[in-house]
């Protein structure tokens, strides 16, 4: 078995050390003996779709996701459309989920018209929702309870064929009124949780692969238990700190 991954403009979306997610998807499949390539993928080069079984994308400045939009414009941004439809996975973060949705309308009134993958969109607040938070995920999402951190001033609404990833213990999450937070719709799992998403919340993790695993082979054996027992106390330790702190 092997899992082919795309990293979505690495160079551009890369808030934060996003980029470790890649690195523990990496890991976690090896360390069962499943393959994984990784490419990337950025502004003007081309995107073969068919090639990849899953994509992530990280978080960028408001300046960086306007940089993107003449790329998406083009052929890009219906190739992820149609990735999306066809049920490959995603793992988006912060301004990748955001541009996975329909629009962001900035604070000071400004527009801009994302790729409408997922029918969420976004409205700037003009006092950003930042700092360390905690939600659990629903358990079509792997029911845990994920640590994290974000920092954004879009509150993000989710149409209403989109299921939030789950539901916020602390913090803001999609929009800090309706306590969802992320997005869950196909296989496209987003979320504001920046860089140590994966590496802290283990389960999430296998639960992407496993959902990979299983739209690229039909049947597929359940991911065999790794010791996890220094990402399980770095878990804990925020989890403890956020209930009590
Ligand atoms: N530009 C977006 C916002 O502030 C996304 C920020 C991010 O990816 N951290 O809402």
């Amino acid at each position: 078995m092997e899992l082919h991954i795309c990293h979505l403009y690495p160079d551009i979306l890369n808030l934060y050390g996003d980029r470790g997610n890649i690195f523990t998807m990496k890991r976690r499949l090896e360390a069962r003996r499943i393959g994984v390539q990784i490419d990337e993928c950025s502004i003007g080069q081309p995107l073969d779709i068919d090639k990849y079984d899953l994509f992530f994308i990280g978080g960028g400045q408001d300046f960086e996701q306007e940089v993107l939009l003449r790329d998406l414009a083009g052929s890009k941004g219906r190739d992820i459309r149609t990735a999306v439809e066809d049920e490959k996975v995603f793992l988006a973060i912060c301004g990748g989920y955001q541009m996975l949705g329909q629009y962001y309308k900035t604070w000071d009134g400004s527009q801009m018209d994302f790729i409408g993958a997922i029918n969420v969109h976004t409205i700037g607040a003009k006092e950003r929702m930042i700092g360390n938070y905690m939600f659990r995920t629903t358990p079509e999402s792997s029911g845990s309870v994920i640590v994290g951190f974000e920092n954004h001033s879009g509150k993000t609404y989710l149409g209403e064929d989109v299921a939030p990833l789950g539901m916020v213990l602390k913090g803001f999450g999609n929009n800090g009124e309706d306590h969802t937070e992320g997005a869950r719709c196909k296989n496209v799992f987003a979320t504001y949780s920046h860089g140590p998403l994966l590496p802290k919340n283990p389960a999430l993790c296998d639960f992407i692969l496993q959902t990979a695993l299983e739209r690229k082979y039909d049947t597929c054996e359940p991911l065999g238990p790794l010791d996890d027992t220094l990402e399980n106390s770095a878990h804990d330790y925020m989890e403890h700190r956020l209930m009590h702190g």
